[in-house]
């Protein structure tokens, strides 16, 4: 197998010692710290050439880190290797007997897939395998993301409960998906099929706090073969089954609330009963939709037809559960809309606050976080002048409150908090 050096992971005890050495002594650049909350630490890169040392802060006493100071010291921690095949390295090192901390591979930061051997066969060391996704074959990246991505993942915000969901996967044209970005430099970040086609997450979100919303239900299962065929759909984990891990009912959701109409939004808002009907899925909830965007959807033209269908939304006024918002509103408690405009003319995202600390689900505003960067938008953007308002607006304000980003169409990251430095942004990984 071929494997490259990636990063070497050192565990230090005091970081401002460390870098008066490797920044300092040294000369070597300092990165922006990623915090890996769920572990506890926080991480320092300072790039050398192509590979870069980590420096692995504990931030808690019961931080891994902290465990392996106390028992080993400071020093060396992991080495990363890259290889093309993660799946194909981890049969290899099976077959000849290596002892394995994860036989599957697991999804890292940035799409990344992960793996980790036990030191005790690598004599000493703890290795960690990487496969970047620029390297996989998208057909085997499609299908680690849908048997690794659980469909759930659960967040607390002060009092409020978040739960990232999912409907599934889905492939659309990459080149549409990022617009005047040239393809050399998105198909680094996603991988393009045979038909030029990427992989997207559907994931709507849960809000449980004094009453139950659901904010957009991905595709639905109304469309047929020919539809599923043409978008690369794979429900596999649909909004149904992660619901239903998540154990909510349908009957459950109090509140549906629409970011905007598109299909891969709105699709779940209604379902085929037994008799061929449409009905709305969840029967005891009022539906919220923007006004301008209900008017849009049900009045489109040639450049907006091809994202709506309304089957999703025209049965939800004729039950009478819809309810159409004016302006920028609270909701419920702790959750309001703003409108941004740019992807459509009334495209809106929710801003989730509780007890000081915020989040929001960002829709097709920032779809993936390849599209954090703001020349980064998507060829489908209808105002794209407003959206780079919309989407700088956003930043600045989530970079000043440390908001969890939850991103729509992300197929690796359900949810991350925006970092910049020095004109950079990237995203850090959040707690699950
Ligand atoms: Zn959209
Ligand atoms: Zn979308």
């Amino acid at each position: 197998m071929k494997a490259v050096l990636d990063h070497v992971g050192i565990a230090v005890r005091d970081l401002a010692s460390a870098l008066a050495f490797y920044r300092d002594a040294l000369g070597l650049e300092v990165e922006a710290p990623e915090e890996l909350r769920s572990q506890r630490v926080r991480a320092h890169f300072l790039p050398v050439g192509d590979a870069k040392l980590e420096l692995l802060e504990a931030t808690a006493p019961d931080s891994p880190i902290a465990k392996f100071i106390g028992r080993r010291g400071p020093g060396l921690h992991h080495l990363t290797l890259r290889v093309d095949d993660i799946g194909a390295a981890l049969a290899q090192l099976k077959a000849r007997g290596a002892r394995l901390i994860d036989e599957e591979p697991k999804p890292g930061a940035e799409g990344a897939l992960v793996a980790f051997i036990h030191p005790s066969s690598a004599h000493g060391v703890l290795v960690e395998l990487k496969q970047s996704p620029v390297h996989s074959a998208i057909g085997t990246l499609h299908s680690a993301i849908s048997t690794l991505q659980s469909a759930i993942s659960r967040y607390t915000l002060g009092d409020l409960e978040l739960i990232s969901v999912s409907d599934g996967l889905m492939r659309v044209d990459g080149g549409a998906m990022f617009g005047t970005v040239p393809k050399v430099l998105w198909e680094r970040k996603a991988p393009a099929d045979a038909r030029n086609r990427i992989t997207l997450s559907v994931r709507p979100l849960i809000v449980r706090g004094a009453r139950t919303m659901l904010i957009d239900a991905g595709l639905g299962g109304k469309d047929d073969e020919a539809f599923h065929e043409m978008y690369g759909v794979d429900r596999a984990q649909s909004l149904e089954a992660s619901m239903a891990e998540a154990g909510i009912a349908p009957e459950d959701v109090d509140i549906v609330l629409a970011s905007h109409l598109h299909f891969d939004h709105a699709g779940g808002f209604t379902y085929r009963d037994a008799h061929g009907r449409i009905r709305p899925a969840f029967p005891r909830a009022q539906y919220i939709v923007r006004r301008g965007e209900w008017e849009d959807a049900t009045r489109t033209h040639v450049r907006n037809r091809a994202s709506y269908r309304a089957d999703n939304y025209a049965p939800l006024a004729e039950a009478g559960v819809l309810q159409l918002v004016d302006e920028d509103a609270t909701i419920m408690p702790g959750v309001k809309v703003r409108r941004t405009g740019g992807h459509t003319m009334h495209h809106q995202i929710a801003l989730i606050e509780s007890k000081g600390k915020t989040a929001a689900y960002v829709a097709d505003l920032i779809p993936t976080t390849a599209h954090v960067p703001d020349a980064w938008t998507t060829g489908f953007d209808l105002y794209p002048v407003d959206m780079l308002a919309s989407k700088q607006q956003f930043v600045k304000g989530a970079l000043a409150k440390d908001t969890l980003v939850f991103f729509a169409h992300d197929p690796a990251i359900a949810a991350g908090y925006i970092r910049e430095q020095d004109g950079k942004r990237r995203v850090a990984l959040a707690p699950i």
